[in-house]
């Protein structure tokens, strides 16, 4: 790019070289990573309200099949295009992978702003999606869910359009779904809980103990409330929450079911009735404390702003919320960081459970789900600090996202290598 600035699929490449050259794989990995298997090109005609026509163009691309079948999310956005949905799919075939899931890589767009089309008219653009990628998808082909700018009503219409494809009911070809159509309860605030379980397993690593520890969470959506509500389950304190309204901060313990009925019935959470109310959102990530869950948005931690931190142990609800450079003042100063990679997949090991209920049209209870969960992600975060460790007392310095990715690129890897690919 003459701007010299790094596409995604650029960074993405330029992270699977690394993880290649790190662990010492052979080239032939990287040459068969750096390129999707197939790649679908759909135009979705949808009839608008006002009686126009308008082609929507959207894509399916999968990765790699050599763990599973394709998985990976579907994003209605206005800014995608094929490259980003391509960087998209190498990132779940590492993301599954990482998280010991039998699954391979995909993703899946439409070139749309969701937020400008009516009830019916985003009905019939889903359903249209739907019949474009069906003869490529399949419950044990490629299992798509949601991502940005979808939920689990698309869901649930693009799980109907494929089944009367078929003439039966296939529900595990889609995930996410609500509760009441093949979904499952935990999926709410299955992201939440197992971001909240990689920060207490980092934490009884590097700290001795989560119990006790003081906990601040940037960010009170999805993510950010059910990550503050199970740290405190966990027996830790939150101390600071924020949202865009601000943050609220109490170093005696925030009261977080409280707090996330003030933010659903008021939409702020510095609505809070008790504690010191702070105006600047990113006050949560400077608070004193041990442990931080930065689960808002991306680039939150800057090199500009990193000197403030104070917590020894990330745990990232977020994408991206650490920025490389931050990140390596941080380890420099004795950090970790659970990066989201692991630390935000409580949702796709929860898309994977919801897949084997319905493969089996068989439920468990909400307690069960949430045991398992949890201990497919405590077993995931062990292994990659293992990996950590051990890559650090080899190579120096590399972080754990570093490992994250060595023990992606290894699975696959290995898995090419039975099957004789490579
Ligand atoms: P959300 O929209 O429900 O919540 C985002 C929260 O962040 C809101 O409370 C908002 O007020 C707050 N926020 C935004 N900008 C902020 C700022 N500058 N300072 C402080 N707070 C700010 O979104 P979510 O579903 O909770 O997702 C949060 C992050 O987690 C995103 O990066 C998303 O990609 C990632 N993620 C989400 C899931 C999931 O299952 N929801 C899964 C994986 C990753």
């Amino acid at each position: 790019m003459s701007s010299g600035k790094v596409s995604y699929l650029q960074w993405m490449l330029q992270v699977l070289r690394r993880s290649v050259d790190l662990a010492g794989f052979p080239e032939e990995v990287y040459q068969i990573l750096s390129k999707p298997e197939r790649v679908l090109m759909v135009s979705i005609p949808v009839r608008m309200d006002n009686g126009k026509l308008v082609v929507f163009e959207g894509y399916r691309v999968q990765h790699n099949s050599a763990l599973g079948p394709y998985k990976g999310g579907i994003r209605f956005h206005p800014e995608v295009d094929l490259e980003t949905d391509m960087a998209l799919a190498l990132g779940m075939t590492l993301k599954n992978s990482l998280n010991g899931l039998p699954y391979g890589g995909g993703k899946g767009a439409v070139k749309v702003d969701p937020k400008k089309l009516s009830q019916g008219e985003l009905e019939r653009l889903s359903r249209g999606y739907a019949r474009a990628i069906a003869p490529l998808i399949g419950d044990l082909v490629d299992i798509p869910a949601p991502d940005v700018g979808t939920n689990p009503q698309i869901m649930a219409w693009m799980v109907d359009e494929y089944s009367k494809l078929k003439g039966y009911n296939v529900p595990g070809v889609f995930t996410a779904k609500p509760p009441d159509l093949w979904g499952n309860p935990v999926r709410l605030y299955s992201t939440g809980f197992g971001t909240a379980v990689a920060g207490r397993v980092a934490a009884e690593k590097y700290l001795g103990t989560f119990e006790g520890l003081r906990v601040s969470v940037h960010g009170f959506g999805n993510v950010g409330q059910y990550a503050a509500l199970f740290s405190a389950k966990f027996g830790a304190k939150v101390v600071a929450v924020s949202d865009t309204s601000g943050t609220v901060y109490d170093p005696n313990g925030i009261d977080v079911e409280l707090a996330i009925k003030v933010k659903e019935s008021t939409g702020k959470v510095i609505n809070y009735p008790k504690g010191e109310k702070i105006p600047d959102p990113d006050a949560s990530l400077y608070v004193d404390c041990e442990v931080l869950m930065p689960s808002a948005i991306e680039n939150v931690i800057r090199e500009d702003n990193v000197n403030k931190v104070k917590a020894k142990v990330l745990s990232e609800g977020a994408n991206g919320p650490t920025t490389p450079g931050a990140e390596k003042v941080l380890y420099e100063r004795g950090a970790v960081i659970v990066p989201d990679i692991a630390a935000n997949a409580g949702g796709v090991v929860m898309s994977y459970l919801e897949w084997v209920e319905n493969l089996q049209w068989y439920w468990w209870s909400e307690e069960e789900t949430l045991k398992r969960i949890e201990s497919i992600m405590e077993n995931n975060i062990k292994r990659l600090i293992s990996k950590y460790e051990s890559l650090r007392s080899e190579k120096g310095l590399v972080t754990m996202r570093d490992a994250a990715f060595v023990v992606a690129v290894e699975r696959v890897y290995k898995a090419m290598k039975l099957r004789g690919w490579i």
